[in-house]
């Protein structure tokens, strides 16, 4: 890329590469498409499993890339220690607030229990009012099929109203998920303070 990002992605994905390699290929594959589309990524700043995949797509590309990483988390050396800038934070909370505000939209990857944690904290800030920016679920080989069946379970038993599930937008399809990502429009790291 030779033009500063016109918009930054948070991406939320597993520091594990799962079990096929295709996890790991895709989100380099992202990230190469993210870096030819005037994007910036901001994560969670390590160089493991399929967070460090997503980020050499970036940055192998051109694009920065800004890791927010908590120094207890640092200091287990899983940091990504080549990235355009990695922001040391000392609580998780310090952590995901920075990555919600930095954030023009955000992208659930295949991951574990901290990419959940992650996808479904922006899902109810957006819920709540706290931001109104994109979320976008990658549902690669069906890997969130059951959880998707969960909140309709969830939607059945009226915890979760149906009109909610339209603050997320769900792909099963890359390409889809790539034409989408290409409409967003940079909100000027605009957000409010927590
Ligand atoms: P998980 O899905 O449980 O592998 O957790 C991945 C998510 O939690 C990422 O999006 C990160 O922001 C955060 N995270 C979990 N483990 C790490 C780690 N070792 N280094 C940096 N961030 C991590």
């Amino acid at each position: 890329m030779k033009t500063k990002p016109s918009r930054w992605i948070t991406i939320f994905c597993g520091s594990a590469p799962g079990k096929s390699p295709e996890y790991a290929n895709q989100a380099f594959l992202i990230g190469k498409w993210c870096a030819e589309h005037q994007f910036g990524l901001v994560y969670g700043g390590a160089s493991i499993g399929v967070m460090g995949a997503v980020a050499e797509g970036f940055l192998q590309n051109g694009a920065p890339v800004s890791g927010v990483i908590p120094t207890v988390l640092k200091k287990r050396e899983v940091a990504h220690f080549h990235l355009t800038e990695l922001i040391e934070t000392e609580t998780m909370h310090e952590r995901k607030a920075l990555m919600m505000q930095r954030a023009d939209a955000f992208l659930a990857l295949p991951g574990g229990f901290g990419t959940l944690e992650e996808l479904f904290e922006v899902i109810t800030w957006y819920q709540l009012g706290i931001h109104s920016k994109p979320i976008f679920i990658f549902n690669q080989n069906g890997c969130y099929d059951a959880l998707l069946k969960l909140i309709d379970d969830m939607i059945l038993n009226g915890f979760v109203r149906e009109e909610n599930t339209s603050i997320y937008e769900v792909f099963t399809d890359l390409s889809d998920l790539l034409a989408r990502l290409d409409s967003i429009k940079p909100s000027s790291h605009a957000s409010v303070e927590l």
